[in-house]
């Protein structure tokens, strides 16, 4: 039976109990705008778009999960990734749908603690019923964090990143 990641942690000496989660608070191409872009644009908990010289840029914030061996719940990243507008509009169309079977495709758009290079990562968008976030699918490539998403990572590695997302 799968179970339950818990660890002491060498930084602060506390426990920390549960799978690790850690949120990206906006897709960093929103962060990197300027003063007037940004305030033009919208940052919500679940949607994000700006408009800069090439035009509108949308955003949704998904989860995704890296595998922990032998444990049940994984390391979940939450992420924003970029989307077409008529994907855009589609995730917000059938936003309370409790059938959803849309799948979009989308750029990851967050630079990951730890990780070497995270950032314009191809995926699949997997959006859900009764308004949980969607989730992410990587698309292959030569890539840490993409080998660590199908592989999985051990109960060593997730309190390797867990400690260095909390105390850095
Ligand atoms: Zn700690």
């Amino acid at each position: 039976m799968a179970g339950i990641f818990s660890f002491i942690c060498s930084c602060c000496g506390k426990r920390h109990e549960g799978s690790p989660s850690f949120g990206m608070k906006a897709p960093d191409p929103f962060l990197e705008q300027s003063t007037e872009i940004r305030s033009k644009g919208h940052l919500g908990d679940d949607l994000c778009h700006y408009e800069d010289e090439d035009g509108v840029h949308y955003f949704i914030r998904v989860t995704l999960e890296i595998p922990i061996h032998g444990i049940e719940d994984g390391f979940l990243w939450g992420v924003w990734v970029s989307l077409s507008k008529k994907s855009y509009d589609d995730y917000i169309e059938t936003y309370n749908q409790s059938e959803i079977d849309s799948v979009y495709f989308g750029w990851l758009c967050n630079y990951l603690p730890y990780y070497k290079k995270t950032y314009a990562l191809a995926c699949d968008v997997y959006p859900q019923s009764h308004k949980q976030r969607p989730y992410i699918i990587l698309h292959e490539v030569d890539n840490d964090l993409y080998d660590d998403f199908k592989n999985g990572i051990s109960i060593e590695k997730a309190q390797e990143i867990a400690e260095f997302c909390m105390h850095g």
